[in-house]
C-alpha cells in the first residue's frame, strides 16, 4: 500500500509532466473505483489546464485553471504511469513503453496537449477519484478531519503536547490517528518510534505532561518524524527512476527500514543485544525492540 513518501515521490514525478498541460482527452473505462466517478468527470476535465499538483496526506491533488481540483487516492493497488513523454532519460517520467500494452485494470487514461498519457491502473480498485473546487477543497468530506501534514510548519511539539495529554491509546495508535497527523503510516510508525528509542505499546500520555506542554520526549520525537519520512522521499526517487526507465509505472518502492519486516533479525542499535519482535497492535503489525525501546 502506498504511504505518504511513496505519494509524495509519485506527486514529484507526475508534476514537471503535468504542470501547464491540457487535459486533451480523458477515457474513463468503468463507472466505479472505491466510488463512482462523479457525474461528467471527463468533460469537467476535458480542455482544462493543470495549474499544479499538491499533496495532502496521501491525497494527489490537481489544480486546474477553471478552479477544479481533481482528488486522486491510489488505495491498495493504484499506480500511474507515464506514456509517450518525450523527454530524455535520466528525468523522471523521461520513458516511453509500448503505446498497445494496456492493461486491464487501467482504468482512467488522460491525454494531455503534449501527447503524453497519464494511466491510472488498479487492479484491487480501492483507490478514488473525486471533483471538487478550490474554494470547498478544506471542507471535502476525505479532507475535513484530516489531521496536520508531518512534513509541514504545523507539526510541533506543542501540537502533539496537546493532542497526547491524558490520552490512554498507546503510542502507536496515537501516531497513527489520522485526526492528528495526516498520512503517516504502519512502516513509517514502527521506524520513528524505534529511532526515538520508546516502546510502541507505551501510553501516548508519555508525550506531554500533566499539564499537556511538551516534554524531552515531545522534542525528541518531531525531528524523527520528519526524517524518516525525507529519507523515504529520497529513496524512493532515487529508486522509482530505475522503476520507470523500464517499466513506465511510478508505484511502489522498497527500503531498507530499521525494525519493519526484520522480525527475529538482530536489533541496529549500535551496542543492542535485542531482536527485532512482532507484535499486533489495532489489528497490524507492530515491530520494535523490547530491549532499547522503553
Ligand atoms: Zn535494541
Amino acid at each position: 500500500m502506498p504511504e505518504l513518501p511513496e505519494v509524495e515521490t509519485i506527486r514529484r514525478g507526475l508534476e514537471p509532466v503535468l504542470v501547464g498541460e491540457r487535459i486533451e482527452r480523458v477515457e474513463q473505462r468503468r463507472a466505479d473505483l472505491r466510488f463512482p466517478f462523479p457525474e461528467n468527470f471527463g468533460k469537467r476535465l476535458t480542455g482544462r489546464a493543470i495549474v499544479s499538483v499538491q499533496r495532502r496526506a496521501k491525497y494527489l491533488l490537481a489544480h486546474l485553471d477553471d478552479g477544479t481540483v481533481l482528488i486522486i487516492h491510489l488505495g491498495m493497488s493504484g499506480r500511474i504511469s507515464i506514456i509517450g513523454h518525450g523527454r530524455e532519460r535520466g528525468q523522471l517520467g523521461a520513458f516511453t513503453h509500448n503505446q498497445g500494452d494496456r492493461g486491464a485494470h487501467d482504468h482512467v487514461v488522460l491525454r494531455l496537449g503534449s501527447g503524453t498519457e497519464i494511466v491510472y491502473n488498479d487492479p484491487r480498485r480501492f483507490g478514488l477519484m473525486d471533483l471538487t473546487t478550490r474554494a470547498a477543497l478544506d471542507a471535502h468530506p476525505l479532507l475535513a478531519e484530516l489531521g496536520i501534514e508531518p512534513l509541514g510548519p504545523d507539526l510541533t511539539a506543542e501540537h502533539l503536547a496537546r493532542h497526547a495529554v491524558g490520552r490512554r491509546s498507546d503510542l502507536k495508535s496515537f501516531l497513527l490517528d489520522q485526526r492528528i497527523i495526516a498520512g503517516l503510516g504502519n512502516i513509517y510508525v514502527c521506524e520513528v518510534l524505534f529511532r526515538t528509542r520508546l516502546k510502541p505499546a507505551r501510553a501516548a500520555a508519555c508525550l506531554a505532561t500533566p499539564t499537556g506542554k511538551p516534554n524531552a520526549r515531545t522534542a525528541a520525537i518531531i525531528p524523527h518524524i520528519r526524517d524518516v519520512l525525507n529519507e523515504a522521499i529520497e529513496a524512493g526517487g532515487s529508486t522509482l527512476r530505475d522503476y520507470a526507465q523500464t517499466d513506465g509505472s511510478l508505484g511502489y518502492f522498497q527500503h531498507r527500514f530499521h525494525v519493519y519486516g526484520r522480525e527475529g533479525e538482530p536489533c541496529l542499535t549500535p551496542a543492542c543485544r535485542g531482536k527485532v519482535r512482532r507484535t499486533i497492535q489495532g489489528g497490524r503489525s507492530t515491530f520494535f525492540c523490547s530491549v532499547c525501546q522503553r
